[in-house]
């Protein structure tokens, strides 16, 4: 049988870079698989239902919370967002490791409910860069990316509750630092046990 995979889940402020250092990571490592969210949120162009995101009404998202599929859920903004348990779990239980892209109420919850679960936080190299990468990205209203701010600030402050933090100055270092964390969630004698005991079962 294969030994059931790793549930990592990455955070971050919006402009951290995430997206782009998930994409390469999966190409680095081909045995990661990124969960994909469903959301009520609207689908921004070039996003793809079912790729980007599953775009459900709010009446399917509360139908999904009923039938308990969500693994995690939070509100976010305006919008829900929820990782749907199916593709999780089966994917783990093949020994696929999963990667969780999600905010960090949605985070804790995981820490609770999957205490094996690994939690990794992507900082950027300052608040300062982090800040010009947020303002410069657009063109938007000054409230709009004052609140963005605020929220990234907001997050910031919880970094320190995660098992890794890593800073997403040099995009490949990021990548490899990650694949490295990686490695090492494998090795924590927790993750070993069924190893261990069977060793010690021929001792
Ligand atoms: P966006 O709307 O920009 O795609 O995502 C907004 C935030 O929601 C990001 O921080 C993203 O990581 C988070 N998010 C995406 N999917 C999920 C999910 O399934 N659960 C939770 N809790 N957050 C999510």
């Amino acid at each position: 049988m294969n030994k059931k995979g790793l549930l990592l889940v990455v955070s971050g402020p919006s402009g951290v870079g995430k997206g782009t250092l998930m994409k390469l990571l999966l190409e680095k490592n081909p045995n990661l698989r990124l969960s994909v969210s469903a959301t009520t949120r609207s689908p921004r162009p070039g996003e793809v239902d079912g790729e980007s995101y599953f775009f459900l009404t709010r009446p399917q998202f509360d139908a999904l919370i009923a039938e308990d599929g969500f693994l995690e859920y939070a509100i976010y903004g305006d919008n829900c967002y929820g990782t749907p348990k199916k593709m999780v779990e089966d994917a783990r239980a093949v020994g696929q490791d999963v990667i969780l892209e999600i905010e960090v109420q949605g985070a804790m919850q995981i820490r609770e409910k999957c205490p094996d679960a690994v939690l990794i936080f992507i900082l950027p190299p300052s608040y300062e860069e982090l800040k010009n990468r947020l303002i410069g990205r657009h063109t938007e209203p000054t409230e709009v990316v004052e609140r963005r701010l605020a929220t990234a600030k907001r997050e910031l402050l919880r970094a320190g509750e995660y098992d890794y933090a890593v800073v997403n100055d040099q995009l490949e270092t990021a990548a490899e630092q990650l694949l490295a964390v990686i490695e090492a969630a494998k090795c924590t004698a927790n993750e070993m046990k069924e190893f261990i005991d069977e060793v010690n079962r021929h001792a």
